[in-house]
């Protein structure tokens, strides 16, 4: 089994490695011919797979990682050693005696280092210190004056830095969520609501804050963060995020896939009405214009910049039936939308993210029903579609989930 290791090595991996990995179907082909495996590679993957394992299993032992690697146990006891020196796992007492001397528990240590973790698609920016279990234990937020180009990208900038001096351990390093399509070097492409337009954002960040940086769009690390809320329920994910406009993120097989140029899961702006309005991409009639919140709030009548983004409130503006009506409206063209998608990918959980407070479950109920009218039954039998409860964290947990997989190869569950 130890020859396994081997083939999975990941060499030369930078700081953008977890967003350049070959995507998850590729799998099962024999990775390509690399340069060959030294000493350190096959350590470092040793090293990372047991973090991994021991990760998985909230707690172990000596023993299980040597059954469950394969490795012998002088080999995984000196990795251990070296990730409870490093500060990364750490010794809980002893367990259960099989028999003869009772084995020492192992388990992550949660404090060993901070992630720290920036959500830009929220208004004011949000930022987080968050621990290797994925829990978010110190917050900051920035509100840029202008909250566009160069003056957003300084107060992305302070909101790190300030996050930065807050941490009590070591910075394993940024994750950022942002809004717009983000490409493999870290560049964003084009996010309109930001006006950044082939943006550095992330050699920028790199650059200034000299630490490695994670970063991809908002949806897209908002489905990592969904992966980890119900382990159980497989290893692929489908999250879609409602606010100014409709994003998906999709993981497979654990790893999120970005597509080949950073923009899968951009289903916001397919076209699904001929002649429907104008949307910000200079196309008509984009799902974006139906379903996004601004979308919902101007079919009542709300100002999307005014208005509260809160059903309850807004019933007061429009009355209840026009809201229902208006969400029921954006649920039968999401559902529709994401039939396609599912038939695509076999994916049995779809998570919805609305900014729309108090809105979810009525627009649940709608994505729920159209889409299992448009997909066959026994694929529409097995497809979940649920409300994402994690809020105004999805960003921030997400963003330091692709941290943790980006630099210590720990997949956040
Ligand atoms: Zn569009």
């Amino acid at each position: 089994m130890a020859a396994d290791f081997v083939c999975l090595l990941n060499f030369q991996r930078t700081p953008y490695d977890w967003l350049t990995l070959g995507p998850p179907m590729n799998e099962e082909r024999p990775p390509k011919p690399r340069a060959k495996a030294t000493k350190h590679d096959s350590r470092r993957h040793n090293l990372r797979t047991t973090l991994d394992l021991v990760s998985i299993r909230g707690s172990t032992t000596r023993a299980e990682l040597a059954r469950l690697t394969g490795l012998t146990r002088a080999a995984v006891s000196s990795l251990v050693g070296e990730l409870i020196e490093d500060g990364l796992l750490q010794e809980l007492g002893r367990g259960e005696s099989a028999g003869g001397k009772p084995p020492t528990i192992v388990a992550l240590n949660r404090s060993g280092r901070d992630i720290v973790a920036l959500d830009l698609g929220r208004r004011p920016f949000s930022g987080g210190l968050v621990d290797l279990g994925g829990h978010i234990h110190h917050r900051q937020d920035a509100s840029p004056t202008d909250p566009t180009g160069d003056s957003a990208l300084e107060a992305a900038l302070d909101l790190a830095r300030r996050l930065i001096a807050a941490a009590g351990s070591p910075v394993l390093g940024i994750g950022v969520g942002t809004p717009g399509i983000v490409d493999a070097e870290g560049r964003v492409l084009a996010a309109t609501n930001l006006d950044w337009h082939g943006l550095e954002l992330g050699a920028t960040l790199q650059r200034e804050l000299d630490l490695p940086v994670s970063i991809a769009n908002d949806a897209q690390v908002a489905a990592l963060a969904e992966l980890r809320r119900h382990p159980e329920s497989g290893d692929s994910v489908l999250l879609v995020k409602i606010g100014r406009g409709v994003g998906t993120g999709v993981v497979l097989n654990t790893r999120l896939y970005r597509g080949e140029g950073g923009a899968a899961g951009e289903i916001g702006h397919v076209q699904v009405v001929s002649d429907g309005d104008p949307c910000t991409c200079g196309n008509r009639g984009c799902l974006e214009t139906l379903a996004s919140v601004p979308a919902i709030l101007r079919r009542i009548g709300a100002d999307p910049d005014r208005d509260p983004w809160d059903a309850i409130a807004l019933t007061v503006i429009s009355g209840e039936e026009a809201l229902r009506e208006s969400l029921r409206v954006a649920g039968r063209h999401l559902g529709a939308a994401l039939a396609h998608a599912i038939a695509l990918l076999d994916i049995r959980r779809v998570v919805i993210a609305c900014d729309l407070r108090n809105a979810g479950e009525e627009l649940v109920d709608e994505v729920r029903r159209h889409l299992a009218g448009r997909i066959m039954p026994v694929m529409a039998e097995r497809v979940e579609v649920e409300l994402s409860p994690l809020g105004t964290d999805l960003v921030l947990t997400g963003a330091a989930a692709a941290v943790l997989t980006d630099r210590l190869g720990v997949v956040l569950r």
